[in-house]
């Protein structure tokens, strides 16, 4: 297993050698570990639906809601998802995920946090979406933490880890329909503590039919939360 270098040595290891590119491997000249190159390489999700950010269809050209939002709204008040899950970065979110580089949930955080510091919302705490207990175990760290913690600190505001817990271990929503999937997380999560805000953005990694945060926006709105956002960092396009 790779040991994490303390945290002075890994100021001055960054001093010497500049940030390379996580997919080119090319020194970036900037703070971001993607240099400007691939990053507009990226499958961004420029076209999508102004509630759910669901990739939409590449020629439309002004706001719009996708036929799902239209036929029921969300819990959620808006989601927010500069990526769409395809190409580079479904290997980035792999990455993320299994191979707890802390390298990668920096960079992430980082792209997450351009595309939101220029949404106007101004969210007093940040909520990652909880792993059971025994998914936590299997795995050892929780990769919407992660990418939370490079937030918080940009925000200024907590990540709340404590107040919700997933009581039940769902099966992976991987391979799942739309209802399944629905069906599969309902009374997934519970409150065990105090939940004190007004405002909670939701972080996740990637954002499916987004029935997982729809689940926990509900349950904070039951718990007098007002306002509730989504950031993830890709949204998959519907499945034809
Ligand atoms: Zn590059
Ligand atoms: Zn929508």
């Amino acid at each position: 297993m790779e040991l994490a270098p303390p945290t002075i040595l890994k100021t001055l290891l960054s001093g010497l050698f500049p940030s390379r590119c996580i997919f080119c491997q090319q020194t970036t000249g900037r703070e971001l570990d993607v240099c400007p190159a691939c990053y507009d390489a990226l499958p961004h999700n420029q076209t999508c639906c102004v509630r759910c950010a669901l990739p939409l269809a590449e020629d439309i050209n002004h706001a719009v809601l996708c036929g799902r939002c239209i036929k029921k709204r969300p819990a959620f008040d808006y989601a927010y998802s500069p990526f769409r899950y395809e190409n580079e970065i479904i290997t980035l979110v792999h990455q993320l995920k299994f191979s707890e580089k802390i390298r990668f949930s920096r960079s992430i955080g980082e792209m997450l946090w351009q595309h939101f510091s220029t949404t106007g919302e101004r969210p007093d705490c940040l909520l990652p979406v909880a792993l059971h207990k025994s998914r936590m175990r299997q795995r050892g760290f929780n990769q919407s933490i992660e990418i939370a913690r490079v937030l918080a600190k940009k925000l200024a505001i907590p990540i709340e880890h404590t107040a919700i817990e997933r009581q039940r271990s769902t099966v992976a929503q991987t391979g799942l329909s739309a209802k399944q999937r629905q069906k599969n997380i309902c009374g997934a999560f519970a409150v065990v503590g105090e939940l004190h805000y007004k405002h909670v953005l939701i972080i996740d990694d990637v954002m499916t039919t987004g029935a997982t945060v729809n689940e926990l926006a509900k349950l904070l709105k039951k718990h007098n939360v007002e306002r509730v956002g989504v950031l993830s960092i890709a949204r998959a396009p519907v499945k034809k």
